[in-house]
């Protein structure tokens, strides 16, 4: 089986329409989506109506579970809480629903899904570090996982020590591997385009991918709802 592995679209339309475009020309068999759906972004409803109509497998990340009130806003910096406000204006109840139901893990054939850490779900912690992947490989059930919220594309592996990797084309062998894929809508590896990862099952080969799109135009969005200047401005310098 070949995945579509993305997340951490913010909001941003113009990115979202370019990762799922790309994802169509690889043609790959099944779509997985790590969460934060909305936050940072104008592009709330469209972001959230395309993806209920295209219903990948998903995981809810901290932005989803806030706008849907299950998350407190002192867990956001200033401009976080700025778009989560503005976010849950720009929502009906039926997306605002759907956003706070969406589960915090899901479990694919021998792949894990999560939007923080495998840990521990609910806690939205960044897995930054070896320790941070060792905690999770003591609970990972599954020989692959993949977590998003950090917005940068990053590979940990089990064992004595865990490395990590960078690369963007990688062969996992048997290693129990935890990747990232980066974000979709607010890269920040100070690399703008929109950030996904592909991977085969069958030959356990994992690959990230960086595709163009409209920054202009999702920059423009932003300026337009009122949000706050800065979360349009890191788009053009991916950080
Ligand atoms: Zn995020």
């Amino acid at each position: 089986m070949r995945y579509g592995v993305f997340g951490d679209i913010h909001s941003n339309l113009s990115a979202l329409h370019a990762v799922w475009e790309s994802l169509e020309r690889e043609g790959v068999d099944d779509y997985l989506c790590l969460g934060d759906i909305v936050g940072y972004g104008a592009d709330a409803k469209e972001c959230v109506a395309l993806l209920r109509e295209l219903n990948p497998t998903i995981v809810g990340g901290n932005h989803d579970w806030a706008v849907a009130g299950k998350l407190g806003l002192e867990y956001f910096n200033i401009q976080a809480q700025a778009a989560i406000v503005w976010t849950r204006r720009a929502l009906d109840d039926a997306d605002i629903q759907w956003l706070g139901e969406l589960p915090l893990t899901q479990v694919v054939g021998d792949i894990t899904l999560a939007h923080g850490t495998v840990h521990n779900p609910p806690a939205f912690e960044y897995m930054q570090t070896p320790y941070d992947a060792h905690l999770s490989f003591q609970e990972l059930k599954t020989q692959t996982a993949f977590v998003g919220h950090s917005h940068i594309p990053v590979s940990f592996f089990d064992g004595t020590p865990i490395t990590y990797s960078i690369d963007w084309n990688i062969e996992l062998g048997d290693r129990k591997c935890i990747a990232n894929p980066g974000s979709v809508g607010q890269p920040r590896d100070e690399d703008p385009r929109a950030s996904f990862a592909i991977f085969d099952s069958d030959t356990r080969v994992l690959e990230i991918k960086r595709v163009e799109y409209d920054i202009g135009r999702t920059i423009g969005g932003i300026l337009r709802a009122g949000l706050p200047v800065l979360l349009g401005e890191r788009l053009r310098i991916g950080r």
